[in-house]
């Protein structure tokens, strides 16, 4: 990008139910700063003084429900007000969610059985570029405000918003998401898959998604709160074929009673005919909002790099990862899936060779290997691997062959 031409501060005055859309550049700061009434960005409310600084390359909107005068400084990507918003049907389906959400916390308080005193659970699907992120941080920060301690769960391996890509992952939100900050990453439950594409190896992706479920249950049978709040769960924009036979997996996975399809008719009708008319489950329909902004495969491509960067440097640029020399004989690394097949010669006369897609292979250290990032898992045996969760990455920068 070219050098950004200076623009002034600028305010302003939006009406009751309007948002401004902003783009931040990749390089060029910008703030932010409320100067009359209230307004908030994607469910969080923009503290009444101060500036709060945009962080880069992000999109957001500002809304106001009653009106407000904002103040933008800093140069822009682009930036316009819009007074067509799905903004009262997302709200209004928060109050439904939590309206069950105090049914299952008085059920709980009654001694009711674990179907009733389990609050929603809320999976959100649709396209590519429907806005599913934003709704689920607004979902989820109008329900931390309002004291409720929901779970997040985020399936989405290419452009997920815990931690780096290719992972799915759970975390606890108590309190309305943070503008600068993100999700929180205190405790979040993280599952690696290692890859941002779910076809590559669909199986293990599904084994990945019932430990996770099955953590989050146990979770759950012991505490009644983050029950009775429930999950809300961000999915892949992948919708067809195979995409949808995951979203079907991911739904009957994590038990999900609401299913809120984003701006796609076709996509709305099939989870109905599915699933609405053999269980509980509510499917609903929800206008897409013009606002969102689309996003190509470089760009997404350049998103995973900056979440990776952003993982080991921090959003600001305030983490410093240490470097670490390890003995080969210190570490062992395996991957899931792939590998060789049984050569035909080695099974019994008339076998088929078949690759089993969640067999663990143990991998040589290689100079292969410089550049990955590996996950480290909490396994204790080998075997473990695949159902445990991870404690976090590494990135190899170098491999030292003739030292070993
Ligand atoms: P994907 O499935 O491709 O990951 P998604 O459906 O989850 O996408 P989002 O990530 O929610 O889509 O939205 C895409 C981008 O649009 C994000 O950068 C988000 O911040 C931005 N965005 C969403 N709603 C608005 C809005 N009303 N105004 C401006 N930007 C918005």
């Amino acid at each position: 990008a070219g050098a950004a031409t200076p623009q002034p501060p600028r305010q302003y005055k939006l009406a009751p139910q309007s948002e401004l859309r902003v783009e931040v550049l990749p390089d060029a700061p910008l703030r932010v700063r409320l100067v009359t009434g209230t307004a908030e960005i994607f469910g969080t409310e923009l503290p009444p003084e101060g500036w709060v600084p945009v962080p880069p390359r992000s999109k957001i909107a500002i809304f106001t429900w009653h009106g407000a005068t904002v103040e933008l400084d800093g140069v822009s990507e682009s930036e316009y007000t819009s007074d067509e918003t799905p903004m009262v049907i997302y709200v209004n389906t928060h109050a439904i969610l939590d309206a069950r959400r105090a049914r299952a916390r008085t059920a709980a308080a009654q001694g009711g059985d674990k179907e009733a005193s389990q609050g929603p659970r809320v999976i959100v699907v649709g396209p590519t570029d429907s806005g599913k992120s934003t709704l689920c941080k607004m979902l989820l920060s109008w329900a931390a405000k309002l004291g409720w301690k929901p779970t997040y769960v985020d399936l989405d391996i290419g452009q997920g918003s815990i931690t780096i890509p290719g992972c799915i992952s759970a975390t606890p939100i108590e309190k309305p998401i943070d503008i600068i900050d993100g999700i929180p990453l205190e405790m979040p439950l993280v599952y690696f898959y290692g890859h941002p594409n779910p076809s590559i190896n669909a199986d293990v992706y599904k084994v990945l998604m019932k430990e996770l479920a099955k953590t989050l249950e146990k979770q759950f049978s012991g505490n009644a709160e983050s029950r009775a709040a429930g999950m809300v769960i961000n999915t892949m924009g992948w919708v067809e074929g195979l995409g949808y036979e995951l979203l079907l997996n991911a739904i009957e996975t994590f038990k999900a009673n609401v299913v809120l399809v984003l701006g796609q008719e076709k996509l709305w009708k099939m989870l109905k005919d599915a699933v609405q008319s053999k269980s509980n489950i509510d499917v609903v329909k929800l206008h897409k909002s013009e606002g969102v902004v689309l996003r190509n495969s470089k760009y997404r491509q350049r998103t995973r790099s900056f979440r990776i960067k952003e993982y080991f440097y921090g959003i600001a640029n305030d983490l410093a990862p240490h470097s670490n020399i390890v003995n080969f004989s210190d570490v062992s690394v395996y991957k899931i899936g792939g590998g060789h097949q049984a050569p035909r010669s080695a099974l019994p006369i008339g076998a088929e060779p078949v690759a089993d897609p969640t067999r663990l292979v143990a991998v040589n250290i290689s100079t292969d290997m410089i550049h990955t990032v590996l996950a480290i898992s909490y396994a204790k045996e080998p075997e473990e691997i695949i159902s445990s969760n991870v404690a976090g990455f590494i990135h190899v920068t170098d491999v030292d062959i003739q030292r070993s």
